[in-house]
């Protein structure tokens, strides 16, 4: 390791964020880079090949996914020591994000090579920026876990969380993974599903939690394609703020006789109490008992 040592010429490793579905929508710097590069590792170098066709580019490709990214990275890190210049670029968007490339550039930085983002399209993001719901402090989940009980676990961790969250989730299973957020999430909770980005049947859908898995299920393309799905956040709850007495005994009776969503929607009809502080109180009530 020679982080300090800048007399030993070193390439740079060019992390290359490239289109999410339309392929004009790779910046004019990233075609550059692409062409410029020694050469081009690539997740998947047939899938990659119809972009780089079409942009004119013919580089060396060697493919880096996540079977064989630990030892593909360091051969990649022994080229750049040699001041090689390589480019990192995945299936679609920006690499690393749920996609391969950690190991290459955490390894790439600790030899003290320079690393340089060419920043571009992220599903993410893109569902993000027009999503209407609050962008100021969101926390992206990644992919929801494929096991029921896991998935429903982790959304009941995530009720009381204020920022807005991100998912991505494929078309297998997108039906199942809306079901579980009705499940867990109060229904008024507003919900965007994003679906085909910047394709021909791009679709970006606002509604909530109570009516999703329906907009889902209504129309057969919407079981189709790949999805960023959004859950707004919590509303701010105060830390002082609780059911009163008998809004939690209430509650507590109702839970014994229905399911945890009835049980909050009457509590609220009958005291009062606000929904986000009843889903709350019901949640630790329930994993009490
Ligand atoms: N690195 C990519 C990025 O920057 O967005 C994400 C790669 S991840 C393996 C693939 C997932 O991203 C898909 O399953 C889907 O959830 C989401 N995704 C990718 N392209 C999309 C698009 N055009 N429209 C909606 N979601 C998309």
């Amino acid at each position: 390791m020679d982080s300090n040592n800048t007399s030993t010429p070193k390439g740079i490793l060019y992390i290359v964020a490239t289109p999410i579905g339309n392929l004009r929508d790779l910046s004019l710097r990233a075609i550059e880079v692409l062409r410029t590069v020694d050469f081009i590792a690539a997740e998947d170098t047939r899938h990659s090949r119809p972009l780089l066709d079409y942009h004119n580019i013919d580089k060396p490709l060697l493919a880096l996914h996540e079977h064989n990214e630990k030892q593909t990275a360091q051969r990649v890190v022994e080229r750049l020591l040699q001041a090689q210049s390589a480019a990192l670029i995945s299936d679609a968007g920006t690499p690393l994000i749920n996609d391969p490339g950690f190991p290459l550039v955490r390894l790439a930085r600790t030899h003290g090579i320079r690393v340089s983002p060419i920043p571009g399209p992220c599903a993410l993001i893109a569902t993000l920026s027009a999503s209407g719901l609050p962008v100021d402090r969101f926390s992206f989940e990644g992919f929801p876990p494929r096991n029921s009980q896991a998935r429903l676990s982790m959304l009941k961790s995530l009720t009381g969380e204020q920022r807005t969250l991100g998912f991505y989730e494929s078309s297998h299973r997108i039906l199942e993974f809306i079901e579980d957020i009705g499940r867990i999430f109060p229904p008024e909770r507003p919900l965007v599903i994003a679906r085909e980005l910047t394709k021909m049947h791009e679709t970006i859908v606002n509604t909530s939690v109570a009516h999703a898995a329906a907009v889902i299920a209504a129309d057969p393309y919407m079981q189709r394609g790949e999805f960023v799905v959004l859950i707004q956040g919590a509303e701010e709850i105060r830390a002082t703020e609780t059911l009163s007495d008998e809004q939690m005994n209430t509650l507590e009776l109702l839970l014994e006789e229905c399911s945890l969503k009835s049980a909050v929607a009457l509590c609220c009809k009958i005291t009062g109490a606000r929904k986000e502080i009843a889903y709350k109180t019901a949640l630790s009530l329930q994993e009490k008992r």
